[in-house]
């Protein structure tokens, strides 16, 4: 009880200096909150026999708690984990082009449903719908939250009563992480799966002797992030669609990731996009925003106009809406595609898929010493070494881009130091995520931009890993 006397009182905290500096930039609600928690754990302490802190501990404790406490939760990273389009990470970063306009339409009233010809009532969709028909070849055009949405919206806009099969290949009933199942969003839609074929081969025929009066559509779903390889065959969108057409069934593909050009002029793999499928002869295509197309998180719809009227048409279109920043940014990406020439210099994502591992490799050798420097009182060696970096997002499963990073190694066995420094590299005012792998950490260096290195520097010097 002695001891506890000692504990100075909120009032006498409030009265110092420091704090009053802490209320004018935190505010008096929070701060004193601060101090009265701060107050009641030392007084928890000091019944178990720990010291009363004096004042000047307990206002520095404030102070961090305070800071802490600032610090926004969507906090920006360093992105060293060699996967450049990184759903835990946020995926595509958009290109200045798309800031710029997310910040303005953030700003100020904006023309979202507005329309500024005639003054009347206008549509939100058609800030990016003309876009997107010219860029995929498609009739009409839909936006909602993002892909997922996109394929729910479609199922239970499309489904009826009595038409509610809908026929997809065993081969594609694929789970793209985060619940989102084929299976599963097609109950909640209200659709009815029918599964054909075999989880390798899937024929023309299989889809054939599937259809009946009940079929709704016929779908097929791009296995986007995992590859079926050796004896397979899946039939062709030109064929399918052919065969939907004949029964008059809409013939539908989720695409996953799009891109709405193709990838290999800049020596990457190709990525089938909705142009093709559109050409081939599907009545609707889905994809996301943010995967290779660049842009920011949004589900899009393209085809057949009297589809995508049904679609809107639907009260979940509603409820699955994108607001105006997301238009705004999706509307500023999808103008860099009609210059393709100079997409891979204006297109963050692209940028960051198609840049040379010489580029890399030189920025490893630039930072070498930094991270030798920051780790040298630990039992571990660093150096350059080739990596292989991935796309993400369920793009191009199999496929790796050459790529060169830093490995840290433990010396001898003292394996738990490497966990000690990537809890230290996370604790950073801008955490640094890299992976561990084969017993070593591995920080690659393709999504770590040129102009952002020496912002890495510092913030790498302020490594503490106890
Ligand atoms: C990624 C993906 C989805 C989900 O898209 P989100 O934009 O993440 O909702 C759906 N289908 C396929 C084939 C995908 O690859």
């Amino acid at each position: 009880m002695h001891q506890l006397s000692k504990l100075p009182s909120v009032s006498r905290i409030l009265s110092d200096t420091q704090i009053a500096a802490l209320v004018d930039s935190h505010g008096q609600t929070v701060v004193t909150r601060i101090v009265r928690d701060t107050l009641s754990a030392a007084r928890a302490a000091a019944r178990t026999g720990e010291p009363v802190p004096d004042v000047t501990s307990l206002v520095s404790r404030v102070a961090d708690t305070a800071q802490t406490l600032a610090m926004p939760r969507l906090r920006p990273v360093y992105n060293l984990t060699g996967t450049v389009l990184h759903t835990n990470l946020g995926r595509a970063l958009l290109p200045e082009e798309a800031v710029t306009a997310l910040v303005t339409a953030a700003r100020s009233p904006c023309a979202l449903e507005y329309d500024i010809e005639d003054g009347g009532r206008g549509d939100r969709d058609d800030v990016v719908a003309e876009l997107l028909c010219e860029l995929t070849g498609a009739e009409a055009a839909t936006v909602v939250n993002n892909n997922a949405a996109a394929v729910f919206l479609l199922l239970n806009a499309l489904v009826r009563k009595k038409k509610k099969k809908v026929i997809v290949s065993r081969g594609e009933l694929i789970e793209i992480g985060g619940a989102f199942r084929i299976p599963d969003i097609m109950q909640r839609a209200g659709a009815d799966l029918v599964e054909v074929g075999t989880t390798n081969r899937t024929h023309l025929t299989d889809f054939r002797a599937a259809i009946t009066r009940r079929t709704a559509m016929l779908m097929k779903i791009h296995t986007s992030n995992y590859a079926i390889q050796g004896f397979t065959h899946a039939v062709p969108e030109r064929e399918l669609a052919e065969l939907a057409h004949a029964h008059e069934l809409p013939f539908i593909v989720d695409l996953g990731s799009g891109t709405l050009t193709g990838l290999e002029r800049w020596g990457l793999p190709h990525e089938p996009t909705p142009g093709e499928s559109i050409a081939a002869g599907a009545d609707l295509v889905t994809f996301s925003g943010d995967k290779l197309l660049g842009g920011p998180q949004a589900g899009l719809l393209v085809g057949r106009r009297d589809l995508i009227k049904r679609i809107k048409r639907n009260p979940l279109k509603r409820a699955l809406r994108v607001g105006k920043l997301t238009l705004a940014a999706l509307e500023a990406v999808l103008r860099l595609y009609r210059d393709p020439d100079r997409l891979a210099e204006r297109l963050t994502a692209l940028q960051q898929l198609t840049r040379p591992e010489a580029e890399i490799r030189a920025a490893t050798q630039r930072l070498l010493p930094d991270v030798q420097r920051a780790l040298n009182a630990l039992p571990v060696t660093v150096e350059i070494v080739p990596l292989q970096s991935q796309i993400g997002s369920g793009s191009l499963p199999v496929d790796r881009l050459p790529s060169a990073g830093l490995a840290v190694r433990p010396q001898g066995r003292k394996s738990g130091v490497l966990h000690r420094i990537e809890t230290g590299l996370r604790e950073l005012p801008r955490p640094v995520i890299g992976r561990i792998e084969d017993g070593a950490l591995l920080l690659d260096l393709r999504c770590l931009q040129r102009q952002e290195e020496d912002g890495f520097r510092a913030n790498l010097a302020r490594l503490s890993c106890s």
